[in-house]
């Protein structure tokens, strides 16, 4: 097959338009066969759910190529199991989880051309979604729904070397307990667009929200889960209020049964992270963006950066995705 005539190496994490998307419409209480289309425009009306009352959600995962040529995903089962549990929350019909993997394998088998080659640190990235389409204006679901899938090419996270990043502990909030912090829907990050543009405009690349029950315990970024290494332990928040981020799951696992290491997940409060060596944001985009530095108010701690530990679980987890060390069982759906 012939590959998309792309500076695969260049490019950055924006939407470029692919070929085909995957589309699906719930309506009368079912889901219809669902199939591909070209048109990459939605028409609905003024008054549609998702319009008034952001009744909607998403995933994000990526499709690539392997050392030995095959395209694979990585553990679409649990995006689907995910958006599943995002829907229940939200009032919608769950996509059904085998749908939802058939649904993927056709949208990435269909742009097969724009799945980056192997070596080019690119990847497809793969955006699931789904929101509510008939009108809504007293406020309750909706009662039709459309799902989609779309593909779009993305490029090497660490482009120009990996720059540690400097974080800032937040006075903002971004879930609230018995909220929807563990969901992911597009209203968890329509509010956190006020802080993250006032981070950038201070110099913070990102910001670590804390629990906002009592502020004293660390919770997550706008769009990354948190761990901490101290020797050879690995520390991450456990929060109800966390996303559940598969590559944090990922790493966990791949810290105690590939590396050894002693494996945490509890509260993290903030008077303990000046005690820990190094940190990273865990998520499909980046697998693991070091922390150099965390700011709160007045006291800066630092970390390693890409540390031993970070380095370490960054070579295994991309080791197993890229086909270099054997995967647990289930973990790689191979596409074709
Ligand atoms: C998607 C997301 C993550 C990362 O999850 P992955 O499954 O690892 O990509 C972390 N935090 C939030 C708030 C997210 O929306």
């Amino acid at each position: 097959m012939e590959k998309k005539n792309i500076d695969w190496g260049n490019l950055s994490f924006g939407y470029v338009q692919t070929d085909y998307r995957y589309v699906s419409n719930f309506k009368d209480g079912a889901w219809d066969a669902g199939g591909l289309t070209t048109d990459a425009n939605i028409t609905m009306n003024e008054c549609a759910g998702v319009l008034q009352y952001a009744q909607t959600c998403f995933e994000g995962m990526k499709a690539y190529t392997t050392e030995d040529g095959r395209i694979v995903c990585f553990r679409p089962d649990l995006n689907a199991a995910r958006m599943a549990d995002s829907c229940r929350r939200l009032k919608m019909p769950v996509f059904p989880e085998e749908k939802f993997l058939e649904a993927i394998v056709e949208t990435v088998r269909a742009n097969a051309a724009w799945v980056p080659p192997f070596g080019s640190g690119a990847s497809l990235y793969l955006r699931p979604y789904m929101f509510g389409s008939n009108p809504v204006i007293g406020v309750k679901p909706a009662t039709e729904y459309q799902f989609r899938v779309f593909a779009t090419p993305v490029g090497p996270y660490f482009k120009g070397g990996i720059r540690p990043l400097t974080v800032r502990i937040s006075d903002f909030d971004r879930a609230a307990p018995r909220g929807t912090g563990h969901v992911k829907a597009g209203l968890n990050y329509a509010m956190s667009l006020y802080a993250i543009v006032d981070a950038h405009e201070q110099g913070y690349d990102e910001n670590i929200y804390l629990d906002s029950a009592t502020r004293t315990c660390i919770e997550e970024t706008g769009g990354a889960n948190v761990i901490f290494i101290k020797g050879n332990t690995l520390v991450t928040p456990k929060s109800d209020t966390i996303l559940p981020s598969i590559t944090r799951r990922s790493l966990l696992y791949v810290a105690k049964e590939y590396l050894g290491m002693e494996v945490q997940e509890r509260e993290v409060k903030l008077t303990e992270i000046g005690e820990f060596e190094e940190c990273g944001l865990c998520g499909t985009a980046a697998v693991i963006s070091p922390v150099g530095k965390i700011v709160d108010h007045g006291t800066e701690y630092t970390y390693a950066g890409f540390g031993p530990g970070i380095q370490k679980l960054y070579d295994t987890l991309t080791g197993i995705q890229m086909g270099r060390i054997e995967a647990p069982e289930g973990w790689i759906t191979v596409i074709e």
